[in-house]
């Protein structure tokens, strides 16, 4: 059986840097001419591996090497990239997935898969192509949808042979396991000085624009203790969520702030701020949301303002399969001699739209600096071959276990 070799997906990688990529970073933008001619470059990789190629009702494309059982696995990830992006975010998994379908060795059905527009970076909707697949995109949700320049989603779609509404003819059915290989993009495994990590699964996302409405006054003639300031409401409040995320072992940011009137010698009237919440329990997202809550309350009565709260998205934590990451721990600490860390991943992946309908785990590799979305994203090489290699391990694993599954 063909074996899997870890330099061959790095080759890879740096080849699809030099056509897509540059100094300006990735050139991949989903439903672009440039992520064409990225899966223009994966096709003909796949050519040489003898796979069959097909393409979904959602975009997504898949290749099939069939296996002398019908249980089917899947390893995959997105070659689109955000402008200006690395070149390893989506990249890494789609090249460990084309090495697994070369080192195939016969037994259970494997397939690539290349997830479409996962990063949802022209149209703002992530993981569009495996939420169809996975039946959770709803269509009238992003219709109304524009880029930049104007150019709607369906249309765009249309652009690239994919109709908005057949999109949920896109199915996970058949399919035994997924796995992943992705960038952790955070600082966490390099400060830790581990190169690789089990996924365990990913963070859930309370996502809210919060309000506050004061009284406008002059800068000068209005005493301290006479305000109504929305600003320094809104600044309280973010202090109280950063806590709020410290004390729960969760994250929170406050995103965007927008104050009103906005002039120097004008106390704030009105100050909207979007507040992301992140955590991996259920339970820590449910006690965040109600500290900041609290808090909101506490601090309009202090300072004298109104509070007004609208939900703007909300997603619940996603496990991995228990099992899969014990496979996944395993594969990591055999490669490394060392026990494997395991971690909640605090981006979304494609992997999380995967894991809700069948068994799916993920590695991470190491990211230098935690840095991703930009083209200094990196991993030293030789975290890389860790990864990919834990990566390999994982892809035998898994097959034998689906084989002599009762
Ligand atoms: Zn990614």
């Amino acid at each position: 059986m063909p074996e899997f070799d870890p330099q061959r997906p790095l080759a890879d990688l740096r080849e699809l840097a030099e056509l897509t990529g540059g100094e300006g970073g990735a050139r991949r933008l989903a439903w672009s001419d440039d992520w064409a001619r990225a899966r223009e470059w994966l096709l003909a990789k796949i050519e040489q591996t003898g796979a069959t190629v097909e393409r979904d009702a959602a975009g997504n494309l898949w290749a099939t090497k069939p296996g002398e059982s019908d249980e089917v696995l899947v390893v995959g990830s997105h070659i689109d990239a955000v402008p200006h992006g690395g070149w390893l975010d989506g990249a890494l998994g789609i090249a460990a997935a084309l090495e697994c379908l070369r080192a195939h060795d016969g037994k259970v059905t494997l397939k690539l898969v290349d997830w479409a527009d996962e990063e949802g970076a022209r149209f703002g909707r992530s993981l569009l192509g495996s939420s169809a697949a996975a039946g959770t995109l709803d269509p009238d949700a992003v219709r109304t949808l524009t880029d930049a320049q104007g150019t709607t989603l369906p249309d765009a779609l249309k652009a690239h042979g994919v109709d908005l509404d057949a999109m949920g003819e896109a199915t996970l059915d058949g399919i035994d396991a997924y796995l992943e290989l992705h960038i952790e993009q955070g600082p966490r495994l390099e400060e830790a000085g581990k190169p690789a990590a089990a996924v365990i699964g990913c963070y859930g996302v309370e996502r809210h624009a919060i309000a506050f409405t004061g009284r406008a006054s002059h800068a000068g003639s209005t005493p301290m203790d006479l305000r109504h300031d929305a600003f320094l409401a809104a600044a309280k409040f973010g202090l109280a969520a950063r806590d709020s995320a410290i004390a729960r072992g969760g994250v929170a940011t406050i995103g965007t702030v927008k104050a009103e009137p906005g002039i120097p010698t004008i106390i704030n009237e009105r100050c909207e701020v979007t507040l992301d919440q992140r955590a991996f329990t259920p339970e820590q997202l449910r006690d965040m949301l109600a500290d900041v809550k609290a808090a909101a309350d506490r601090i309009a009565a202090e300072e004298g303002v109104e509070v007004e709260w609208t939900r703007i998205w909300q997603i619940d934590p996603v496990p991995f399969d228990e099992h899969l990451v014990e496979l996944a721990a395993q594969a990591v600490a055999e490669t490394t001699g060392d026990e494997a860390p395991r971690l909640p991943s605090g981006a979304l992946h494609d992997c999380a739209e995967v894991a809700r309908v069948l068994p799916a785990v993920m590695v991470f590799s190491s990211s230098t600096g935690g840095v991703s979305h930009s083209p200094v994203e990196d991993t030293p090489e030789e975290d890389l071959l860790v990864a990919l290699r834990a990566f390999g391990r994982l892809y035998e694993l898994a097959s034998a276990g689906i084989t002599s599954r009762p």
